[in-house]
């Protein structure tokens, strides 16, 4: 399996304000040399978003990760590297954390939903306690109103481990993803999508993405959960964007 581009990877900057290795562990350098080692083409940095308690970029870790990406375009020009980041959403009514000032200066994000997020309004952190405390059993529909709505406001690559967290209607997800044309994650680290869920979506018009959500630079692409979920579910590879067979 040739890997065409990994866009889920996270470095240091992950770790919030200080660097403390504990969220992430590796550079952005060291993320794009373990690419380069891997014969992955494009390599996305994907930070954690902005609003988030304990860990996630900082405004200062931005300025300095952008000009580093730059630099590093440079010095490595044998792989393609963009500057992305993994948003959280926030609420049901659409918002992620991407300060409107910022965007342009990312070249593509993705969103997903996390625990630990400065959400706002009882509604969200009663659901968000369901779903820590039960799994979302009370909050299906609101957490797939969560990502539907996120699609709908803003240009997202694609939804990052759909359904972890929480569950999710994924039929009603997927009906959405085929209208903005938001692609769907399969996480190789978390196991969503899972098998189960892509059963039920595999015949629509969806890009799916294998994303391995490195939080090291050796677990950059890797991807071999992925690959065993999909094989499972049957999907069809050649809908499967950033790989290729
Ligand atoms: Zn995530
Ligand atoms: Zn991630």
């Amino acid at each position: 399996m040739k890997i065409i581009a990994d866009y889920h990877t996270h470095t240091i900057f992950s770790c919030g304000k200080k660097d403390t290795r504990r969220h992430a562990k590796g550079t952005i350098e060291e993320n794009i040399i373990s690419a380069i080692e891997k014969g992955i083409e494009t390599i996305g940095i994907s930070e954690h978003g902005f609003d988030h308690y304990t860990y996630g970029l900082s405004n200062k870790n931005f300025e300095i990760e952008y000009n580093m990406i730059q630099e590093f375009r440079e010095k490595y020009p044998q792989i393609n590297i963009l500057m992305g980041m993994e948003c959280n959403i926030l609420d049901d009514k659409g918002n992620i954390d991407m300060k409107k000032e910022y965007i342009d200066k990312f070249d593509y994000i993705l969103a997903g939903y996390h625990f630990g997020t400065k959400i706002k309004g009882l509604k969200g952190l009663l659901h968000t306690m369901d779903n820590y405390i039960f799994g979302g059993v009370f909050s299906r529909k609101y957490n797939t109103k969560c990502i539907v709505n996120a699609m709908k406001k803003n240009k997202i690559l694609y939804i990052s481990h759909p359904g972890d967290k929480g569950r999710v209607d994924i039929m009603e997800i997927a009906k959405v993803a085929e209208q903005t044309g938001t692609g769907l994650e399969i996480n190789g680290y978390h196991d969503r999508l899972s098998a189960e869920m892509i059963k039920k979506i595999k015949h629509m018009d969806i890009n799916f993405y294998i994303g391995s959500d490195a939080h090291s630079p050796r677990k950059i692409g890797n991807f071999d959960l992925a690959y065993k979920i999909i094989e499972e579910s049957g999907l069809d590879w050649n809908k499967v964007v950033n790989v290729k067979k």
